[in-house]
């Protein structure tokens, strides 16, 4: 298939959109990553989605809107801490999870009885879903590689398996949504993400976080989230990450003689290594980290390493959506190094 690009003017959009509502599938920009959009009320197309990343039918989607009102029919409760997290954080990188309403299709929900809904802030998703309809929308991404951030991202995966994409530039928060459930007992976070936990309990009170944010799912554990337990955000080179303090991590790296090896590092680092070395900010700025990681996990590829280090993030606001990404790029292969000074 021709993959059409199309521009953010409206007349582009309105093609997209046009696209959509004829069952067709398009890559747009959002602030988070790039989504593969469909008609979220289209089974038919959904499935297409599914077959353009490789991803496994039980994974569910999330649903994008354009305009609160339009959750309403999608959802059999709105509850109270829903509304709250909705008027203080949407339009905006926040997936609330709650009960499902019928009109939602199976490819969709992966035959759970919730469906995850996200208003975005990004102007150009808003134009695209208030054109054609709200839409289910993964990362334009083949399934298990690192996610979209930029128009280009997009192409190298999905040229010629979807029918169009929207060039938006560069992505703002570059991580995923954070996704919290409200269909559970107690509200869940369970992916980390742009709005960040200490946001959230300021908003709703005490909320619990999923152990599968941090760490890899128990043999036969059932995943809350299905997403969680898939091998995901991998280059192809191997990625290990370093928990230790800044001497030891100078120590590790500044002895590997290994070729095709790279570190990923903060820019206080630069200095201190003898490694190639793809810099993802300043070891503070989660913010700045989370814009870059997915970029620099791609530039790892593209440079042609076999393998990247890195050092392991602060768990601390954005850090911990960092934390979370970077250890499933990593398949959880940490080495915990001797001595934690200057960490
Ligand atoms: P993606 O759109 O690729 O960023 O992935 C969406 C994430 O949200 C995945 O981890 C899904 O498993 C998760 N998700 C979507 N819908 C639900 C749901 N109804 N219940 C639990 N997790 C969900
Ligand atoms: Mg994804």
């Amino acid at each position: 298939m021709k993959t059409l690009i199309l521009s953010s003017d409206d007349e582009d959009i309105k093609k997209a959109a046009e696209i959509i509502m004829h069952g067709g599938i398009a890559a747009m920009p959002t602030e988070t990553v790039y989504g593969l959009a469909a008609d979220a009320l289209n089974g038919n197309a959904v499935r297409k989605i599914f077959k353009a990343k490789g991803r496994p039918m039980d994974n569910p989607l999330i649903v994008h809107i354009s305009d609160i009102s339009q959750i309403y029919p999608l959802v059999r409760d709105f509850p109270e801490k829903a509304a709250i997290l909705a008027e203080k954080f949407w339009p905006g990188p926040l997936t609330i999870i709650l009960p499902k309403s019928d009109i939602i299709p199976v490819e969709v929900s992966a035959e759970l009885n919730t469906v995850a809904i996200r208003f975005p802030s990004h102007k150009t998703a808003q134009k695209l879903i208030s054109m054609s309809s709200p839409l289910a929308a993964p990362s334009a991404n083949l399934s298990g590689s690192p996610s979209p951030t930029s128009f280009r991202h997009v192409l190298e995966d999905m040229n010629g398996r979807i029918d169009a994409v929207i060039d938006g530039g560069d992505c703002e928060v570059g991580v995923e949504s954070t996704v919290i459930t409200l269909a559970a007992e107690i509200p869940t976070l369970l992916r980390p993400g742009g709005i960040t936990v200490e946001q959230l309990e300021a908003a709703i009170g005490e909320i619990q976080i999923s152990d599968a944010v941090t760490n890899p799912l128990a043999e036969g554990d059932k995943a809350e989230s299905p997403g969680m337990k898939y091998r995901h955000y991998s280059p192809k080179a191997k990625v290990i990450l370093l928990d230790g303090g800044n001497d030891a991590f100078y120590r590790y790296i500044n002895k590997i003689t290994d070729k095709d090896t790279a570190v990923l590092c903060y820019s206080e680092d630069i200095e201190h290594i003898n490694l190639p070395y793809i810099p993802i900010g300043k070891r503070y700025d989660y913010d700045e980290q989370a814009h870059l990681l997915f970029t620099a996990l791609r530039k790892a590829d593209e440079m042609g390493f076999a393998a990247v280090y890195a050092h392991c993030p602060e768990k601390k606001g954005v850090g911990l959506a960092v934390y979370n990404r970077i250890i499933r790029a990593a398949g959880f292969n940490i080495i915990r190094l001797e001595g934690t000074e200057n960490k």
